[in-house]
C-alpha cells in the first residue's frame, strides 16, 4: 500500500498550511490556512489541484485543523462558503471557539482597511463554524466505517492537537505546530507510541537547540527592564492567545518582586476574550494554571493593564504587548511605525515571522523599511528577537519522532536550508527515510506491515547457539560494552529462564570460551550479561521454525521438533531444490588459464582451440592449480601435467571450486563435507545435475547439460540463501 502526500502549502516554507493526504483510499486535508506574506491570490492555498471542477465535497473525505492559528485555518471559510466544500471539518473544541474569533479578526484588517473585495463576510464564517465538529483528546471519531481520527494534545497554543489517522493497517500523525517543552500556561505536547507509516511534523526551528527557558526569560526580563530604565518604550508584539499569556504572567511576577512602576498595556481587549477562554478550557492548560484557578485568576493581572489607543502619544517609558505578533498590521504596527526612528525604543520579536511581513524585514536587520506604497519608516531602536515561540526545536522533534516511533518522517513548516540539516539527522539517527516536498510535489510512501509472531524462548535460544559462532558477528554490541567487535557473540544460557546474552570476556582469547564471566584477566570490563533488549540485530535475523495459529492467541513461532512432541504427527521435511546452471566451456578455459598461469611455462593455446584432445593433464592438477591460485598463492604451484581430455570432469572441477569457496566464507560456522561428489552443509546437499523442474523446463532429451544441484530442507533456507550465492559468485567467477 501506499500513503500519498502533497503539500499545497506549507512545504518547505511556513505559513498557508495545507496537506494533502490520501491513506488507504481516503482524502484528508490537513489544515486550511492563509499566508500572512501575501495580500494576493498566494495567500490562500491553490485548491485546483484537489480538482478542476470544484467537486471538493466528492474529492475529500475530510478537512482537519489542527489549531486556531491563521496560517492553518485562515482559508478555511474561503474554502466551504467560497470553493464550496460542504464534507466533514474537525477541531478541537477550543480551536472552534477561537478560530472564528481570529478569521473576524483578518476580514476587518483586510477587508475594512485595506479595502480588499471578494474575500469571505462575517457571515460566511458563521456558516464555516457551523459544519465543524469539535472533537475531545483522545477521542476516537470514525468519519466513516474505514477512517478513524484521534486527537493529541500538542501544547503549542489553547487547543492546538495533533491528529493521528488511521484507515485499515495503515497510519499517519500530523503535528501542526506543537511543542515538546511546557510552558507556563501550558503544558507539553503527548502522543502514544502510535506507531504511525508516516509522521508529518513542523519544523520552524529544525536547526534551533534553544538554551534553557529559564535563562531565555531572565535574558527577556533583563532587556525590558534595561529599556525602561533608559526611559524607552518597549513593543512586544504577540499572536492575541498563546504567547501573550505566558509573557504577561511572566513580566507580572517580575513587576511584583521588582516593584516596578511603569505601566504594562495589553492590545486590543483581547485579554478579557483570552480570560474567558483560558477560564472555559481550563482542562488544556499546564497543572500550575489549574491549580490557582482555584485561588484567582492566573490572567487578572495587577500591574497590565488594557491598552488605549490614546496612550500612544503619551510619554514613556512603557511596555506595551500588542497584536498582531508578526507586525503586519494593527496595533504592533501603528506602534512600531511611531516608535522605531527612536533608538530608546525597543522592539521584541518572541516569535517567528513569516517571510514577507514586516516582522521578518525587521528581524533580517533592515534599517529602512517599506510599510505600503505610501508609508517607509526607520529602524533605529533596539531589535531582539527571543525565540519564546512555542514550537519544538531540533531536540524536541526528534524526540516526537521517538515518542511515537514513526517509520517515516515528512517534514513541512520550515525553511528549505534548515530542513536538510534535520533531514539528514533524522536519517542517521533512526535509520528511517525522511522528506522535505516542496509545495505541490506529491511524495509516495510504500507502507509494508508487519504482523507481531511471538518466537518459542526455546526455538530462539537454539537460533542463538547456532549462530554464537558467526564471524562477522550477527550483532552489534552496545557501544560501551567490548570494544572487540569481531568476537563471537556467546549465548549463557544458564538455567535461567530468559536467555541472557553474555559479550566475550577477551578479545585476546576468544578459545578462552566467553561464557567465562569471571575472568579476571579481561582488558575491557565485559560486565558480561546483556538482555536480549539491548542487543541490536545488524542484519535482519531469519528464524525458521513452525508457525503455530490457534484461535484467539498471538501466533507463535515454534521448534519443528518441539511442536511435533506435542502434536501426534510425523515429520514430513519439505526440501527445496535448485539448479544452478553454468557455462562448462567458459570453467574449462578457466581451468586451463589457471594451470597455465600457474605453470608459467607451458604455451598458451588459442581459446578457440581448447577441445577436448588438446588436453593432455590430469584432473588432480587442475584442482590444485585452482586452489593455489585462489587462496593468491598462484607462484609456489609447480608444473603439472595438464589433464587428460578423457578424465577431466568439468562437474568435478565445479564441486571442487564450490567446496572450496563455502570452506573459505562459512566452514567456520557450518561444517561441511564433500563425500563421493556430494558437498553436505547441514541439510543442504550439492551435487552434479539438475533439478526435475529444470529438466521438464527444457523439454525432450535437451537436458541442461552443466549444473549443480543443490537442495535444502525448509529450515536450513536461510544457510540455502547464502550457499547459493557464494555458488552463483564462483562459478560466475570463472
Ligand atoms: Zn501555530
Amino acid at each position: 500500500m501506499t500513503i500519498q502526500i502533497v503539500p499545497l502549502g506549507a512545504g518547505q516554507d511556513v505559513g498557508r498550511s495545507c496537506i494533502l493526504v490520501t491513506i488507504g483510499g481516503k482524502n484528508i486535508m490537513l489544515d486550511c490556512g492563509m499566508h500572512m506574506g501575501f495580500n494576493d491570490e498566494r495567500r490562500f492555498p491553490d485548491f485546483s489541484y484537489i480538482s478542476k471542477t470544484g467537486d471538493f465535497t466528492e474529492m475529500l473525505d475530510c478537512v482537519i485543523i489542527s489549531h486556531f492559528h491563521l496560517d492553518h485555518c485562515g482559508a478555511l471559510p474561503f474554502f466551504t462558503e467560497m470553493c464550496g466544500y460542504d464534507g466533514n471539518i474537525y477541531m478541537t473544541h477550543p480551536t472552534k471557539a477561537i478560530c472564528p474569533i481570529l478569521l473576524e479578526d483578518y476580514r476587518k484588517i483586510s477587508v475594512e482597511r485595506k479595502g480588499e473585495r471578494n474575500f469571505f463576510t462575517s457571515q460566511m464564517i458563521k456558516d464555516c463554524m457551523k459544519k465543524v465538529i469539535a472533537v475531545n483528546l483522545h477521542q476516537t471519531i470514525m468519519v466513516d466505517d474505514d477512517l478513524e481520527i484521534c486527537a493529541y494534545y500538542a501544547g503549542h497554543v489553547l487547543g492546538a492537537a495533533m491528529f493521528y489517522i488511521r484507515v485499515g493497517d495503515e497510519s499517519l500523525v500530523y503535528t501542526g505546530d506543537y511543542n515538546m517543552t511546557p510552558d507556563r500556561h501550558l503544558g507539553s505536547a503527548w502522543i502514544d507510541k502510535v506507531r504511525p507509516d508516516v509522521l508529518i511534523t513542523e519544523s520552524t526551528y529544525a536547526t534551533t537547540i534553544r538554551d534553557s527557558k529559564r535563562s531565555r526569560e531572565r535574558d527577556f526580563l533583563k532587556k525590558v527592564h534595561d529599556c525602561v530604565a533608559e526611559k524607552g518604550n518597549v513593543i512586544i508584539p504577540v499572536f492575541a492567545l498563546g504567547r501573550a499569556q505566558e509573557l504577561c504572567i511572566l513580566i507580572e511576577t517580575y513587576w511584583e518582586r521588582m516593584d516596578l512602576k511603569v505601566p504594562i498595556y495589553f492590545s486590543a481587549g483581547l485579554t478579557e476574550k483570552a480570560n474567558h477562554f483560558y477560564r472555559l478550557f481550563i482542562n488544556w492548560t499546564n497543572e500550575k494554571i489549574k491549580s490557582t484557578f482555584v485561588q484567582r485568576n492566573m490572567f487578572d493581572f495587577k500591574h497590565i493593564k488594557a491598552w488605549d489607543r490614546s496612550y500612544i502619544d503619551q510619554p514613556g517609558p512603557m511596555v506595551v504587548f500588542a497584536t498582531p505578533g508578526m507586525l503586519h498590521s494593527g496595533t504592533s504596527l501603528e506602534l512600531f511605525k511611531k516608535w522605531a526612528p527612536d533608538p530608546k525604543n525597543m522592539v521584541i520579536m518572541p516569535g517567528y515571522c513569516v517571510a514577507g511581513t514586516v516582522g521578518s524585514k525587521v528581524l533580517a536587520g533592515e534599517k529602512r523599511i517599506q510599510i505600503d506604497s505610501y508609508t517607509a519608516v526607520d529602524v533605529n531602536l533596539k531589535v531582539k528577537n527571543l525565540s519564546f515561540s512555542a514550537h519544538a526545536d531540533a531536540k524536541g522533534i526528534m524526540q516526537l519522532i521517538r515518542q511515537c516511533d514513526a517509520k517515516n518522517v515528512v517534514l513541512v513548516h520550515g525553511e528549505k536550508s534548515s530542513m536538510g540539516f534535520l533531514k539528514s539527522r533524522i536519517m542517521t539517527e533512526f535509520g528511517i527515510p525522511c522528506f522535505d516536498p516542496p509545495n505541490g510535489t506529491t511524495i509516495s510512501i510504500e507502507t509494508s506491515h508487519v504482523i507481531p509472531i511471538e518466537v518459542s524462548a526455546k526455538l530462539l535460544k537454539k537460533h542463538l547457539a547456532q549462530s554464537s559462532a558467526s564471524k562477522p558477528p550477527l550483532f552489534d554490541y552496545p557501544s560501551n560494552k567490548s570494544k572487540n567487535n569481531d568476537s563471537a557473540m556467546d549465548t549463557g544460557m544458564e538455567s535461567s529462564t530468559s536467555a541472557h546474552l553474555s559479550s566475550p570476556s577477551s578479545p585476546s582469547s576468544p578459545d578462552q570460551g566467553s561464557s567465562d564471566e569471571n575472568n579476571s584477566d579481561a582488558p575491557s570490563p565485559p560486565n558480561a550479561r546483556l538482555e536480549p533488549s539491548s542487543v541490536k540485530p545488524k542484519d535482519k535475523i531469519l528464524i525458521q521454525g513452525m508457525l503455530v495459529m490457534e484461535d484467539g492467541k498471538t501466533i507463535r513461532l515454534e521448534d519443528a521438533d518441539d511442536l511435533l512432541d506435542r502434536i501426534p504427527m510425523d515429520m514430513h521435511t519439505v526440501r527445496f531444490e535448485v539448479t544452478k546452471q553454468f557455462n562448462e566451456t567458459a570453467l574449462r578455459l578457466a581451468a586451463e588459464e589457471a594451470n597455465l598461469v600457474s605453470v608459467g611455462a607451458v604455451p598458451a593455446e588459442p581459446i578457440s582451440s581448447a577441445s577436448e584432445e588438446e588436453e593432455k593433464e590430469s584432473t588432480a592438477a587442475v584442482h590444485d592449480a585452482g586452489e593455489d591460485l585462489e587462496m593468491g598463492d598462484a607462484t609456489t604451484t609447480s608444473a603439472r601435467p595438464l589433464p587428460a581430455s578423457q578424465d577431466w570432469d568439468v562437474h568435478a572441477y565445479a564441486l571442487d571450486l564450490v567446496h572450496h569457496a563455502l570452506e573459505r566464507a562459512i566452514g567456520e560456522h557450518v561444517p561441511i563435507r564433500c563425500e563421493n561428489g556430494v558437498i553436505y552443509a547441514r541439510t543442504v546437499e550439492i551435487r552434479a545435475g539438475t533439478s526435475a523442474a529444470a529438466k521438464e523446463a527444457s523439454p525432450g532429451d535437451e537436458a541442461p547439460a552443466s549444473g549443480l544441484l543443490i537442495g535444502w530442507d525448509y529450515r536450513d533456507e536461510d544457510l540455502a540463501t547464502r550457499i547459493l550465492s557464494i555458488v552463483t559468485l564462483t562459478l560466475a567467477a570463472k
